[in-house]
Formats: structure tokens, sequence, C-alpha cells
């Protein structure tokens, strides 16, 4: 049994991030979304309006599960029975710093691999701080995000 970790701060989850999630899924027997609660930032959404919106967006995958953690992500992944990490990559600005973090968990705990997938070019301009500001100024945020929390979003903006 593989199992395989992909955490982020999923605030919200975009196209992006699910494009990730599917091909992740294929590849292990078990993927674990997992949401960082110890967010340096403080979140827009609540760490149980972030769960929820990615478990409407993972309907009917069902290798999946969806979960938050706070602490080492190493920690969290070991205690899980995890021994991947899977993270996105965009563009080259996201390498610099995925590189050193990488590292710094594979010192921590050296039985732990980071795999990285390419963004679908599709995304590569997409993050959650972007759908955020377009949302915030009343810009059409259909396609970024999963067609389920689209509402969500835009309830969230609307005062
Ligand atoms: P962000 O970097 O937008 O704040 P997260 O911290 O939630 O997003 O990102 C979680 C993971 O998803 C990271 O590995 C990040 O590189 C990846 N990711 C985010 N957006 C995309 C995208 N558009 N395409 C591919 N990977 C992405």
């Amino acid at each position: 049994m593989q199992r395989a970790v992909y955490p982020g701060s999923f605030d919200p989850i975009t196209n992006g991030h699910l494009d990730i999630i599917k091909r992740a899924a294929v590849m292990y027997d078990e993927l674990v979304v997992a949401v960082v609660t110890n967010y340096s930032k403080k979140p827009t959404f609540s760490t149980e309006e972030r769960i929820a919106m990615i478990k409407k967006s993972t309907k009917g995958l069902n290798n999946i599960r969806v979960t938050n953690f706070d602490g080492l992500l190493v920690d969290f992944a070991a205690a899980e029975k995890a021994n991947i990490i899977v993270k996105g990559l965009r563009a080259v600005s996201d390498f610099e710093y995925e590189f050193q973090m990488a590292l710094m968990n594979k010192k921590l705990r050296k039985d732990i691999e980071t795999i990285f997938i390419m963004t679908n070019y599709k995304y590569s301009y997409l993050s959650s701080s972007m759908v955020k500001e377009v949302a915030s100024l009343g810009g059409c945020i259909k396609d970024l995000v999963p067609d389920s929390i689209l509402q969500d979003i835009k309830n969230k903006f609307k005062d």
C-alpha cells in the first residue's frame, strides 16, 4: 500500500490543485490531501471551509482522504504512514523554495521522498491568491476553481 500526502494551504482549492490531485491519485493507492493549519498568513477561509471545499471538489475520487495538520509535514507524513510528499510546480519561481523544502524534509526524515508534478499548462498562472483577488473585485472565477465551490467563494466575497 503506497500512500502519498499532498500538502497545501488550499485557501481555496483551485483547478490547478485539483489537476495535481487527480494525477497523483492514479499514481498512489491513497492520496491524503492535507490542509496546513499553522499557516503564517491568516487564511481567508477557515480550516473547516477549506476541507469542505476540497471534499466537494473531489467527490467521486475514491482514493482521496482530506484532513488537516499542523507542525512538521514530515512528522505528519510519518504518522500517516506515507513515504511520499507530492508537490505541484508552476514556474521557476516555485522551484527555489520547493527545492529548499524538499532538501530540508529529506534531512529531517530520509525515508520520505518529495515528488514534483508539473502544472498543467492551462493552470500555470493560477494561484489561490489570484483567485481571491479576482473574486474580491467582482471578476469571473469560473474555470479557475471547481464549479461545485464557485458559490462558496462568491459568498465569501459578497460583502
Ligand atoms: P499557493 O502556492 O497557491 O498558495 P498552496 O500552498 O495551496 O497554494 O499549494 C499547494 C501545492 O499545490 C503546492 O505544491 C503548489 O506548488 C501547488 N500548486 C498550487 N497551484 C498550482 C497550480 N496552478 N498548478 C500546479 N500546482 C499548483
